[in-house]
């Protein structure tokens, strides 16, 4: 058994970020871009209106501050897609947004601050040189970072690669994952599960989180509590994938026969259970360059070792700089006890309360529950050492949804909270 943090540090040391490849941009939403990206020009490469109106010469509006009123005829239009044109001195140049400023100008002037009068305009006031102008180069100038090595594509950084031309982007292959979910308890979801049976919940879930963290999810099957018939499957599955993931059969009761069964086709664990609960009996190995992570059956356990340790992994072969969860300090509302040897993540919801994060614990953290998850909005992980967190201590937070954190306060639930420690 290692400490968490000594865990998750042997995981990143060992998951170094997959090959590059061409991918098209709209085919690149979620990737990591392999090497940065900078602009071939000035972006954009010329002067543009900032609006529709009139270019001017600012010099030709002068007389404005003083007399009432100054006309300019209206000698042409110029549109957005409209290359080069000349400007004349005492005229106005009727513009489009987005269109190259006229050769001379050096203004221009919203359309709803003019008088049109058939072919001239009237203004009453003067304007300066630069007025309703975008220079060139704004969004980046030649040679500036569009893009940086590491850095996920967005939509919005795709839109900015767009901008300079580029139709494809080198980004990181997306790991390839594969779920196998054991135990002869498991029945297919359409089944009707027999006492005793149940369904095998895990796989959806993991698999939708695998998604979450892009990786390619090549399958998702299941397999007995079988030496032999486990050891085929695993093997099939090893070669299929960057990244296996196990559930069930990863402690040490008579049926737990997924770490032996690994270690007989050479898997070497980096290390076979963690001081963390819950989760404990998770364990982490590699053959040559494909990784296998072993979590346990009972659902919330599977799905903090995914959070904490497959997560990082997938992130980190994805290419990602920062695969780990930001640690977020909350004020805990709410008491939990603890063993002292091992980290605890502990399920909560997020709060804010307009001066800082309030973290309330969700109440039944049992690992055999599959609705403590989608209780809550985040994890709480509180390192060993301690055997109570009591009321108002600071502890970090791992946010899973960003967007279900409420920055309405709640009312304090001063929850007392015992967790169980099995599992
Ligand atoms: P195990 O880790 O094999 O000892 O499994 C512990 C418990 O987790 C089992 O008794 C099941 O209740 C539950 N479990 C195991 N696998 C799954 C799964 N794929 N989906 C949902 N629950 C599971
Ligand atoms: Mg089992």
């Amino acid at each position: 058994m290692i400490p968490f943090n000594e865990a998750q540090r042997l995981v990143l040391a060992a998951c170094r970020p997959l090959p590059s490849e061409t991918v098209a941009l709209n085919a690149a939403l979620g990737r990591v871009a392999a090497s940065s990206v900078t602009a071939s020009t000035d972006l954009a490469p010329f002067a543009r209106s900032a609006m529709d109106g009139y270019a001017v010469r600012a010099v030709d509006t002068l007389l404005a501050a003083h007399e009432r009123h100054v006309r300019l005829p209206v000698e042409q239009t110029v549109f957005a897609e409209r290359g080069t044109a000349t400007h004349p001195a005492h005229t106005a140049t009727e513009i489009a947004t987005g269109a190259p400023i006229p050769r001379g100008a050096d203004a221009v002037i919203r359309l709803e601050d003019v008088r049109r009068d058939g072919g001239v305009i009237e203004l009453g006031e003067p304007v300066e040189v630069g007025a309703g102008i975008f220079p060139p180069g704004e969004d980046a100038h030649r040679g500036d970072v569009l893009v940086s090595a590491g850095e996920v594509l967005t939509a919005a950084a795709l839109g900015l690669l767009a901008v300079d031309g580029n139709a494809t982007v080198l980004a990181h292959r997306r790991p390839r994952i594969g779920i196998i979910c054991t135990g002869d308890e498991l029945v297919a979801l359409d089944a009707e599960p027999e006492h005793g049976q149940i369904r095998n919940s895990n796989a959806p879930m993991l698999a939708a989180a695998s998604r979450e963290c892009g990786a390619d999810l090549q399958f998702c099957r299941t397999a007995p509590d079988d030496r032999l018939q486990l050891r085929d499957a695993l093997a099939r599955a090893l070669d299929e994938v960057d990244l296996l993931v196990t559930t069930g059969g990863a402690s040490v009761g008579t049926r737990d026969l997924v770490k032996g069964a690994l270690a007989e086709l050479g898997v070497e664990f980096l290390f076979r259970s963690i001081a963390l609960r819950p989760s404990k009996p998770t364990g982490f190995g590699r053959r040559n360059e494909t990784f296998v992570a072993v979590l346990p059956g009972n659902p919330a356990a599977a799905f903090v070792g995914f959070a904490e340790l497959v997560r990082p992994a997938l992130l980190r072969l994805g290419g990602r700089h920062d695969p780990v969860y930001a640690d977020v300090p909350a004020i805990l509302d709410g008491r939990v006890h603890t063993k002292v040897d091992r980290t605890y993540v502990v399920f909560g919801r997020l709060t804010h309360n307009q001066t800082e994060f309030v973290v309330t614990p969700v109440v039944n953290q049992c690992s055999a529950l599959v609705r403590t998850a989608t209780d809550a909005n985040c994890l709480i992980v509180l390192p060993p050492g301690e055997s109570e967190y009591g009321d108002g201590a600071r502890v970090s937070v791992h946010v899973l949804h960003w967007d279900r954190v409420s920055f309405t306060p709640a009312t304090p639930a001063h929850a007392d909270l015992r967790v169980p420690h099995y599992a």
